[in-house]
This record gives C-alpha cells, structure tokens and sequence, in this order.
C-alpha cells in the first residue's frame, strides 16, 4: 500500500517545513486522543498524520520518501514515539506568544445546565451556548496569514533570547533577556494575521449539543472534552457541565424514589378507596386499603426514577395526609352525630358557647 503522507496532511508537495508543521498542529488538535474521549478512529487518524509528519518534517526522510522510499525503511530505526513528534510540533512558540514552553492545555470552563426531574427520568438532548477563547478561524490560531511564511528573526538569530555582556566594576556580567523583537518566538512573521492581529485567539460564542443520561442527579458534572478554551500551540481544554436540578412542584426526590403527600379525606382513610396519584409522565390508580391512618406510606413501584448504573426505576412513595373537616353541616353532620350517639357518646351542639355546654354537662 501506497502511504501519501502530503494527502494525509493536505499539504502539497512543494509545501515548507513551516506549512507542513502548521498542517499537522491544526490536526493534531482535532485528532489527539485526550479530545476525543480515547474514540479509536481519531486515535488512528492521530498515529498517521504524526507518521506523515514525522517524515515530512525530516528533510532527510522527506527526500528519501520524495524519492520513493517506503515508511518501513524511513522508520528503520523504529517508529518514533507519538508524543515526542506531537511535542516536537507544539513545544515551539506561536507568534506573539512569550517563554518557551512545551505544549501546553487550555483552561476548562464551567457552564450551567438546569434540567428538571422529567429529564432525569429520560435523559435529555440539550443544545448549550457559551463563549470560549478560541482559535483564530482565519489563521487557525498561528497568529500569520496563511500562505506566508516565517523569517528567523534577525535581532536575536533565531534564538528567541538575546546574551548581553556588560563590564562593570564588579567584573563581567552576563544578562540573558527574552528578544523583544520577537517576543521569544524566534521568528518573525512575514504577515500578521489580519483578523486577530497575530493573537491567535477571539472570543466566540459556540454552541454545543450535551447529552444527559438518564439518572443524573443535582450537581453531577458531564465533561465535553476539547471543548473549553484553545490555545495557540496547545490542547483545548475541556468544557463542564455542572447540572442542577430543578425542584419540582409535588415530587420530592431520594435517591430513585421520589415522595409526595396526598390528601385523602377521613371517609376514604376509614372504609378505603382507589385513588388517582400524578405521577411524572400521567397518573395511576393506587388501592387505598380500609383503615389507613395520617402518615401511612404507600409505594407505587416503577414510579420513580432510573438508576445513572441502570436497573430498574425506583419508587413514588405517598405520604397519606388525613383531612379531618373543619366545619361539618348539613346531613353528613347529622349523620355523624346519630353514629355518635350510638357509640354512647352525646356531640356537643355546635351552636352553643363553652359556657353552655360546661352547664349541659354539669346537669344545670
Ligand atoms: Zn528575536
Ligand atoms: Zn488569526
């Protein structure tokens, strides 16, 4: 099989070692392993454009890959190690950027998603929006206009850092500062990038889809790798999603079971009945047995919530509130007070003051 290695990297086969190394950041970016959440394609995809770059790079390799030469005798030695290429690629500064540091990772940013407990019943797609330092779209973050290349920067001849020697009295001194000319880098830019100004970075608003599985609970945390702040030279950073949970109305939630309290009147607790209970997507039916008492609970099973592990649903558990009336008239007190009399028991007359039934009582 035939490997194009400049395909791989779509360059072309006149590119410099400048856009050959610009073309494989920008990939790099998008394939390495720590972004994709170890998805194998990418992880494959990431391994040949370092392949391609690691031989591209190397202007002996390249001239013997131009000429023909196929990667088991480019790599006779041995495959290099992925990472040394990736930081082979990274550890160079981006324009603008000071120090030199080896590759580096973006900030994770945090983000709110507010769900309530029907999309923790049944998990929930949600489109997110936020704002994140983000690679220049123009530039892809090199901070040049693209097509144009790089000068070694003549101030410090390349090494990004300028030597001083200076006599003074206390002998000679030795100061070593970062070029100013070139900020470290290096290199200076044919051609700044005319939509960042060389930055690399702006800050755009993007849009992310989250999937929330079923199960979750208030305050879980979902992470969409890659998807935090880019730097130029770097991995993005991660986003995170901090879920809170919205109270619900009439479920209260425990773990997969969620409670409620029913009001049931003291007619229905005495001779039972089936009652009709929400539940989080309808209602159901539950039978009342004969004699519940205030603070009995019944469990409807399956009515609660899924488990984040799976499993079956847990319970809705109903708190029974027995309602005693407060005024009773008419034939429902008749009758009441003829059940009293038959239990030997004289109701007080509810229009009389306390007086007269303190006098009733003591037979005045
Ligand atoms: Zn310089
Ligand atoms: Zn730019």
């Amino acid at each position: 099989m035939v490997t194009d290695y400049y395909e791989i990297l779509s360059v072309g086969r006149e590119a410099s070692t400048e856009e050959i190394k610009r073309a494989y950041r920008q990939l790099a970016r998008k394939y390495h392993p720590d972004v994709n959440n170890g998805d194998r394609e990418a992880e494959e995809t990431f391994k040949r454009i370092s392949e391609a770059y690691a031989v591209l790079s190397d202007e002996d390799k390249r001239r013997r890959y131009d000429l023909g030469g196929a990667s088991g005798d480019l790599f006779a030695g041995g495959m290099p190690d992925l990472w040394q290429i990736f930081e082979s690629a990274f550890g160079g500064n981006p324009v603008g950027s000071p120090g030199r540091a080896g590759p580096r990772q973006g900030r994770s940013l945090e983000v709110t998603l507010t769900l309530d407990l029907n999309d923790v019943l049944a998990g929930a797609e949600r489109e997110v929006t936020y704002t994140r330092p983000a690679l220049c779209e123009h530039c892809q973050g090199e901070g040049i206009e693209p097509g144009t290349s790089l000068n070694r920067c003549s101030a410090c001849g390349g090494q990004g850092q300028i030597r001083q020697t200076v006599n003074t009295f206390l002998g000679v001194m030795t100061t070593v500062n970062t070029c100013p000319h070139c900020a470290g880098a290096g290199q200076i830019p044919e051609q700044l990038c005319p939509a960042c100004q060389g930055q690399g970075v702006a800050q755009r608003r993007e849009t992310v889809t989250a999937q929330v599985p079923p199960g979750v609970g208030h305050g879980d945390q979902l992470v969409m790798r890659g998807a935090g702040e880019e730097v130029p030279g770097g991995l993005p950073g991660d986003l995170l999603l901090r879920l809170a949970v919205k109270k619900h109305p009439i479920f209260t939630r425990r773990g997969r079971d969620l409670e409620m309290t029913h009001q049931i009147s003291y007619l229905q607790a005495a001779l039972g009945d089936t009652l009709t209970i929400p539940t989080l997507t309808g209602e159901t039916q539950v039978p009342l047995p004969t004699g519940s008492q205030p603070g009995d609970r019944l469990a409807v099973a399956g009515e609660g919530l899924p488990d984040k592990n799976g499993g079956r649903r847990g319970q809705l558990v109903v708190n029974l509130q027995v309602v005693i009336p407060r005024n009773l008239e008419g034939r429902e007190r008749e009758l009441l007070e003829e059940l009293a009399r038959e239990n030997g028991f004289e109701p007080p007359s509810p229009h009389k003051g306390i007086f007269d039934r303190l006098r009733d009582s003591l037979g005045g």
